[in-house]
């Protein structure tokens, strides 16, 4: 078995979903994120997977500059729902028309997968953001036989498994409708899993939301809910490391930090997100119950607008502009932490709490201090070369000039 190693990898799982010969498999690598590797004894050397591969070959087809709307769901259904609610809207839409939708649930132990399904009850596990990577198993093909066989399908994911799936399809089907979520990056199913671990008892967590409404109402600061043994446990964002770990980009993939899809033009026919900066649209707009901004990304995105604008309490064509200034991931990646790689260098060695700790507290174990004048690279080497070593042995090390 060879490893297929590509760094900008998203794990989408295109070309694990297309191989003729069966020759890929997604497999957990280090950091807890699955990527293909290829049994050369099964490859043929037909170069499908390259081929497809949307890191490698990106498509960019939508409008660059899309409408942009601002919308809510009624009150009772956006209590469940992260945002304003956009997505039960449409799912609900599709349901009633005979159609599947495609979406992320929860997965035992605590991971997250993409499932596929025309059952409501199915719909509601799908709400609710998940921040880890979900694993998208064989949900591209099971899409592709729904599709040919005539039904409608929603499918909805993060930009990179949009474009994975719209790779793999490799054309265009009229009864296939896309929707992607405002990106901040996807951490490590195994960084969440250790915290969960070293946090709470992990048999006895019942649900965890990372966007509950119930107690403070929508954007009124990070507050997860824990549900441990029939009772709610309350954490304050800013106390939880794996939130404050995920918020500075220090636990996405790799590939997050330079994503070739979270970006404008984006992908799926429509993009879904927090309207963060809504208060500067319109303070009235902003009843704390959850507001979503939606972008309108092609001909067919206009088609699922109206079906928004026939099933939504409210929604209002704004200026993109408005979104953007406090939604940045609305036009671009999230950048990784400077060091992301020094977190993921340490996560079988130290506990999340210490190693997030570490790193954001701005921590460490050791300081060199070094005296070097312009120009003296000897100085310089023997400084890095000790650093080196000190973290070699495990010990986090600032340099002191
Ligand atoms: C990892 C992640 C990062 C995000 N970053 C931002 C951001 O920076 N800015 C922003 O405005 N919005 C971001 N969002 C989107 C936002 O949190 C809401 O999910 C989105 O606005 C939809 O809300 P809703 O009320 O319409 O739908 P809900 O009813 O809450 O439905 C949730 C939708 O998100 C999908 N979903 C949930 N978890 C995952 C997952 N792990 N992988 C793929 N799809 C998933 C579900 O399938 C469903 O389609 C992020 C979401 C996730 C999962």
């Amino acid at each position: 078995m060879i490893k297929t190693f590509n760094i900008n990898c998203t794990g989408c799982g295109a070309c694990y979903s297309k191989c003729p010969a069966k020759a890929i498999t997604m497999v957990e690598n280090q950091e807890g994120f699955l990527e293909p590797l290829v049994d050369k004894a099964k490859c043929t050397n037909c170069g499908l997977c390259s081929k497809i591969c949307p890191v490698l070959n990106p498509v960019y087809r939508n409008n660059n500059s899309p409408a942009c709307y601002a919308v809510m769901a009624s009150d009772d259904i956006r209590q469940e729902s992260s945002s304003g609610g956009v997505f039960p809207l449409l799912a609900y839409h599709f349901l009633e028309q005979g159609g599947f939708v495609a979406g992320a649930v929860w997965d035992s132990p605590w991971s997250v997968k993409h499932i596929i399904s025309d059952k409501k009850a199915d719909i509601e596990l799908m709400r609710g953001s998940k921040y880890l990577q979900s694993t998208m198993g064989n949900c591209y093909k099971e899409t592709k036989d729904i599709l040919e066989a005539g039904r409608s399908v929603l499918f909805t994911g993060t930009p990179c498994q949009i474009a994975g799936l719209n790779a793999f399809l490799q054309k265009d089907y009229e009864n296939l409708y896309t929707v992607e979520i405002v990106c901040h990056g996807t951490p490590s199913p195994k960084v969440f899993k250790k915290y969960l671990e070293e946090n709470f008892d992990l048999n006895m967590i019942e649900n965890y939301n990372f966007r509950p409404k119930t107690h403070r109402g929508w954007g009124c600061g990070v507050l997860l809910d824990v549900k441990v043994n029939n009772k709610s446990k309350l954490i304050e964002g800013y106390k939880d490391c794996y939130n404050l770990a995920f918020h500075a980009g220090l636990i996405a993939r790799n590939s997050c930090g330079e994503c070739k899809f979270n970006k404008l033009p984006r992908q799926a026919n429509i993009t879904i997100g927090d309207f963060w900066g809504i208060d500067k649209v319109n303070k009235k707009y902003n009843d704390k119950k959850g507001i979503s901004v939606v972008l309108i990304n092609n001909l067919k995105g206009e088609i699922l607008l109206n079906i928004l604008n026939s099933s939504s309490k409210f929604l209002k064509k704004v200026p993109i502009k408005s979104a953007i200034r406090s939604n940045p991931n609305i036009i671009k990646p999230n950048k990784n932490h400077r060091q992301r790689e020094l977190f993921y260098q340490n996560i079988d060695k130290v506990s999340i709490n210490e190693n997030v700790g570490r790193i954001l507290n701005d921590n460490c174990d050791c300081m060199l201090i070094n005296l070097w004048s312009t120009c003296n690279y000897g100085a310089s080497l023997t400084c890095l070369g000790v650093k080196f070593l000190l973290e070699k042995l495990n010990m986090q090390t600032k340099v002191i000039r």
